[in-house]
């Protein structure tokens, strides 16, 4: 059991941030807010496929004057989620401006960088807090190493300096900005559980390094996330390991994966990826996990794949019709093996097994239900009784859904 670090809670729109509230998905849409449809369109998608929170950019007046609509049409189809507005250079004048989008995001996403020159970022962040204390909304202070304040930079950085050091320097400048931001939100009013905060960076040792130093400093919840992680595999391995790490650490409160997707308009990938990341990390299941081997010289034949696939396919057809009748029945964990080498052991850690014979083993597949061996499974029909026998297995251990 993960020990999550003890933070503020966080009220986003009714969805509970921080502390031993569940790890919240996040995700943002990558239409132009100013198309109603197409924004409406993704947010539906990526609620759907299991995004708790969506951020929109919000950065022209236009974008700002259509929150309303696309909360609207949100209502319309029944899609009550928090949506997140995320602003850069312009907060303060689009939230004065438009005080009905104000009213109707449920948090706003600042990053201290990009709020003003110095003369100017005081008056600028102040004014946004005073909006945010008005609409009672939070806020999230995102620092991002590709815009830390280049004041910081120009003020900090010795021409000639090592790259070590000035990784070293960045570090500091981005927990300092955002934990500063933080403060001076406090000492304009907001209550400090109106606040989250996120550091990112793009390279997975530095990210681990920035969450593990800030996690240390202070009570606010934490966004995590590996920005600009890239595309494809690469991209979804870096994402896993860097928010694996400080997850497995009780770091990170809400999470979101940041993958350049294949094409514009499809953003479920990210989603799945954070679902995935939860559900390995035991910190929530949302369907029936299959433990299957990879198969080696010791399989004969493709049937143990063919079978995983079957219980795959099965399980994804039948999730909506379980989940509907029983409570619970998404935390069944169902073993499908190759061979007598690992097998047996792995089907009986599981609810149910079932552990295929391998090349000279005796033709037959015995099945376990809670560790103990129940039958034996022979010849063309194993498929259509081990799925009998999960059926069964379902409808005896799982309450029924009043
Ligand atoms: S369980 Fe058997 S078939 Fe599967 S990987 Fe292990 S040794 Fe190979």
């Amino acid at each position: 059991m993960i020990k999550r670090r003890d933070t503020y809670n966080v009220d986003v729109g009714g969805v509970v941030i921080g502390s031993s509230n569940p790890i919240r998905i996040q995700s943002m849409t990558n239409t132009p807010t100013e198309d109603v449809s197409a924004t409406v369109d993704q947010i539906k998608s990526l609620f759907d496929a299991g995004s708790e929170l969506v951020r929109v950019t919000v950065n022209n007046e236009k974008s700002a004057k259509n929150i309303i609509n696309i909360r609207n049409l949100l209502i319309k189809y029944n899609y009550n989620l928090p949506i997140i507005g995320d602003f850069h250079y312009n907060a303060h004048i689009l939230l004065s401006d438009y005080p009905e989008a104000a009213n109707v995001l449920d948090k706003y996403r600042l990053n201290p960088g990009n709020i003003g020159t110095s003369s100017k970022y005081d008056d600028n962040f102040a004014k946004i807090i005073e909006i945010a204390i008005k609409n009672a909304k939070p806020i999230r202070i995102g620092g991002n190493w590709g815009s830390l304040s280049k004041q910081y930079l120009e003020n900090t950085v010795i021409e000639g300096q090592k790259a070590d050091d000035y990784e070293h320097i960045i570090k500091k400048g981005l927990i300092d900005s955002v934990l500063k931001s933080a403060s001076y939100a406090e000492k304009l009013g907001l209550s400090s559980d109106k606040i989250i905060l996120s550091c990112k960076v793009s390279s997975v040792p530095q990210l681990i390094d920035v969450y593990t130093e800030i996690a240390s400093k202070c009570k606010y919840p934490l966004h995590l996330g590996l920005t600009e992680a890239g595309m494809g595999d690469e991209a979804v391995v870096s994402s896993v390991a860097a928010l694996s790490i400080l997850l497995n650490q009780g770091i990170g409160d809400t999470i979101r994966v940041s993958l350049t997707p294949d094409k514009m308009g499809i953003r479920t990938k990210e989603v799945e990826v954070c679902r995935n990341i939860l559900s390995s990390l035991n910190l929530k299941q949302y369907k029936p996990k299959v433990i299957s081997c990879p198969g080696c010289g010791r399989t004969s034949s493709n049937y143990f794949i063919d079978l995983t696939k079957d219980i795959n396919n099965h399980i994804n057809n039948s999730m909506i019709e379980w989940k509907s009748k029983y409570i619970g029945v998404e935390e069944i964990n169902i073993a499908v093996m190759g061979c007598i080498v690992n097998g047996p052991g792995e089907s009986k850690h599981a609810n149910i097994g079932i552990s295929l014979p391998g090349t000279n083993e005796s033709p037959s597949a015995p099945v376990f239900v809670d560790g103990e061996k129940v039958t034996t499974l022979k010849g063309d029909s194993i498929k259509d009784e081990f799925i009998a026998l999960i059926e069964e297995y379902i409808a005896k251990n799982y309450k029924k859904v009043s």
